[in-house]
């Protein structure tokens, strides 16, 4: 062999005796065949074969593999984002002349591909009220192939009551999806509960530094699996394995890091409750939380992402208390090492039940900071937002 052939062909080492705990990063876009047949057949090895980089490495199957057990379904997909996680459902199940449901609530995206991209294709959709519960059946008709929902709701916190509407899609043969970031399978199992689609932004918890951005859709049945595979070989979609390994890392503490948000993020609603500026505070372990009852029956505990919806009279002052902060960061997206505050505001958005409080509503995700430090930047928040009103709790 000459050098100038040998310098494309690493040469093999053994792995005898090299037993790492951490998953190797297979990086591939040819993936090589024993021999010309393997080749011709390549087609055969369908949806969990090795064909191509671009359909799945050791490593992405690795990621697949271990969220597929943890949300106790048969098959996960790894996609580009949450959104693309959301989008493929939707392209996979709906045709021309079908309908989605989708939750007053949802994440503001959503609804965003349902009118720019859906509609102009023949696929329509209707929004319910996430309070709906059974009474979905009575939005099911002969063109909705699927019901959508998240719980909780995006910014204002909602649960819904996800067995109940299983129930009635199931009853009229119509498939079910859920977006699970704020619980993440270990908060929230929702395959358990009859749902198909299980979504999940990875690039939130299971990320958990703020650094990748993937999703991830579990499912309970192979065909339903082979299906998505399908959208995404045709939309020529795939994903990074160094991400992946970002996310295999993350993973391994998720859930030392979400026990403690949990923990921090209860503690903290609780205290905000009474606070002056504070009219509501959205978090699902206050019993005043909308859904509060739904959240207790099915699922395991609090993430760190909840809400609190201001006093009007705290917004003249409220770009400089925030911009004033020290311990949070102003941003979305969230689910990192660093608290974040993002005033949000839903009132344009609700097309269903209007959202009547007029207070700004200020998502508070907590972190992994020294939680005394991150109070302290609370209270100063209130402070500024109140001038001159004493503190009453
Ligand atoms: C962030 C988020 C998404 C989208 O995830 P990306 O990876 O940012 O595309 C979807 N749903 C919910 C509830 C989210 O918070």
């Amino acid at each position: 062999m000459k050098d100038l052939t040998r310098v494309v062909h690493h040469p093999e080492v053994s792995h005898e005796g090299f037993a790492s705990l951490s998953v190797p990063t297979y990086r591939a876009s040819t993936i090589v065949f024993e021999d010309a047949a393997a080749y011709t057949n390549r087609k055969y090895r369908g949806p969990d074969g090795y064909t191509y980089g671009l359909h799945g490495t050791p490593t992405t199957k690795t990621l697949e593999a271990q969220l597929t057990e943890l949300e106790q379904g048969v098959r996960t997909v790894i996609v580009p984002s949450g959104q693309a996680g959301i989008t493929v459902v939707l392209l996979t199940v709906l045709r021309p002349g079908d309908k989605v449901l989708i939750p007053d609530n949802a994440y503001p995206p959503v609804r965003g591909f349902c009118v720019n991209f859906l509609a102009p294709r023949g696929i329509g959709h209707a929004v319910y009220d996430p309070a709906i519960g059974g009474g979905i059946a009575d939005l099911i008709d002969e063109t909705v192939k699927l019901v959508w929902v998240e719980s909780p709701g995006s910014t204002t916190m909602e649960f819904c009551d996800i067995p109940a509407i299983v129930a009635a899609a199931k009853a009229k043969g119509v498939l079910t999806g859920c977006d699970n970031t704020w619980a993440t399978p270990l908060l929230f199992k929702p395959i358990v509960h009859g749902v198909d689609f299980s979504m999940e932004a990875l690039t939130k918890y299971v990320g958990g530094h703020s650094d990748i951005l993937l999703g991830s859709i579990t499912v309970n049945e192979v065909p339903l699996h082979r299906a998505l595979k399908d959208t995404t070989r045709m939309l020529g979609m795939g994903v990074s394995p160094d991400d992946c390994d970002r996310a295999l890392r993350g993973i391994e503490t998720m859930g030392v890091r979400l026990a403690h948000m949990g923990r921090v993020s209860t503690d903290f609603a609780r205290r905000l409750v009474g606070l002056p500026g504070v009219e509501r505070v959205l978090h699902p372990a206050l019993p005043a939380c909308p859904g509060h009852e739904y959240w207790k029956r099915d699922f395991a505990g609090c993430s760190g992402v909840f809400s609190v919806v201001l006093n009007p009279e705290t917004e003249p002052q409220l770009e400089d208390a925030l911009s004033a902060m020290k311990t949070f960061a102003i941003g979305a997206s969230w689910g990192g090492t660093r608290s974040l505050v993002a005033p949000m505001s839903v009132k344009s958005e609700r097309v269903v039940n209007a959202w009547s409080e007029e207070g700004t509503i200020l998502r508070i995700s907590v972190g992994l900071e020294d939680p005394a430090d991150l109070w302290e930047d609370l209270e100063k928040l209130f402070r500024d937002l109140m001038p001159g009103v004493s503190k009453v709790a």
